[in-house]
């Protein structure tokens, strides 16, 4: 199959209908209409085989997953996903493998709204996806890491560790129940990108990061980037019922402070905001949990009902 032919088969002509496309895959350049009044996010992932996938991860899921990390990071920002281009390193161009990619990709481009502009298609010793987002958000109102200040209550989303369980129940390093093991492995596959929780969170967090590296890490980024430190309560961490059936309570915090790839979002809100902050993720339809406070320090105190918890092992890192 030609390099063309892969492109109009898979890739062209899919994905939702944007009004602010002004010309999509086939030119050298894509063209778009930024809206009135935004700022431009945007935001690139990588997926390398052998390194954030296993050779046998579903073609299907690797799709969605690779478009649901990108996602994740304009969710972040509190950005709407608006479009994207897609470089495709591959060693050969296998007709299956591409129908199952290219429909989980555009099961998370159709939902989310976000179109497909362009992009690259190569040769590769192996497999590789690169995933350019750009999302709008209204100029000014972006979510970053610095803004966190003393006395900022700490929130995350979701459940925590659920996917780094996952993936050592993939690699064969834990068991579970086949219920459970089921579900684990499904958050590991396809994690659900926090858009909307992120657009709420407009004008009521201080900060906000994804969660893609461990929470330990991750909150290490908005302490560093916003000059403080932070107390969290363990005992409050959000733990799944199949996490917390599959280990023990010790193992299952690990997992929730150090387990990569839960892509939550954690965030800080002032006091000032909490309740506003309830009323705008209640109507998001998104679980949270206050988990701690932002203090005046410079790291991050661990507790477990009032005394000091150090986790097993650490976020993962490149390099
Ligand atoms: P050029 O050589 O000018 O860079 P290409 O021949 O690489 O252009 O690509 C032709 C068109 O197809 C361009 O619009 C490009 O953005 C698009 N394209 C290439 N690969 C992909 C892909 N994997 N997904 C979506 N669009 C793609
Ligand atoms: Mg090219």
């Amino acid at each position: 199959m030609k390099e063309f032919q892969l492109i109009d088969q898979f890739f062209n002509g899919r994905g939702p209908l944007r009004r602010d496309v002004v010309h999509g895959i086939g030119d050298d350049c894509a063209l778009v209409q930024p809206s009135e009044g935004k700022q431009l996010a945007i935001s690139c992932d990588t997926l390398v085989e052998g390194v954030h996938f296993f050779a046998d991860m579903p073609a299907r899921a690797l799709g969605y997953k690779a478009l649901a990390v990108n996602l994740s990071d304009l969710a972040a920002m509190g950005a709407e996903p608006a479009w994207m281009t897609l470089a495709l390193s591959l060693p050969q161009a296998e007709e299956a493998w591409l129908s199952e990619f290219s429909t989980g990709l555009f099961e998370a481009a159709d939902y989310y709204g976000i179109a497909l502009i362009g992009g690259d298609t190569t040769a590769s010793p192996v497999k590789m996806f690169s995933i350019t987002v750009h999302g709008q958000v209204p100029a000014g109102k972006a979510l970053t890491r610095y803004g966190a200040h003393v006395g900022d209550w700490v929130y995350v989303t979701g459940t925590l560790g659920d996917s780094a369980l996952g993936l050592d129940l993939l690699r064969g390093v834990e068991q579970t129940r086949p219920e459970h093991r089921e579900y684990l492995i499904e958050r590991h596959y396809r994690p659900v990108p926090r858009v909307l929780a992120g657009q709420s969170l407009r004008g009521l967090a201080s900060s906000a990061i994804d969660l893609s590296d461990g929470l330990v890490s991750d909150l290490g980024h908005i302490l560093k980037a916003s000059g403080v430190g932070a107390n969290i309560e363990v005992e409050n961490l959000p733990l799944s019922q199949a996490l917390k059936d599959s280990v023990s309570l010790d193992r299952a915090l690990a997992y929730a402070l150090t387990g990569g790839e839960d892509y939550e979002l954690l965030f800080t809100v002032p006091e000032a905001q909490r309740g506003a902050l309830e009323i705008a993720l209640s109507h998001a339809g998104v679980k949270f949990v206050r988990i701690g406070q932002i203090n005046a320090g410079n790291r991050l105190k661990l507790q477990l009902n009032g005394e000091p918890f150090t986790p097993e092992f650490k976020g993962f890192e490149h390099f």
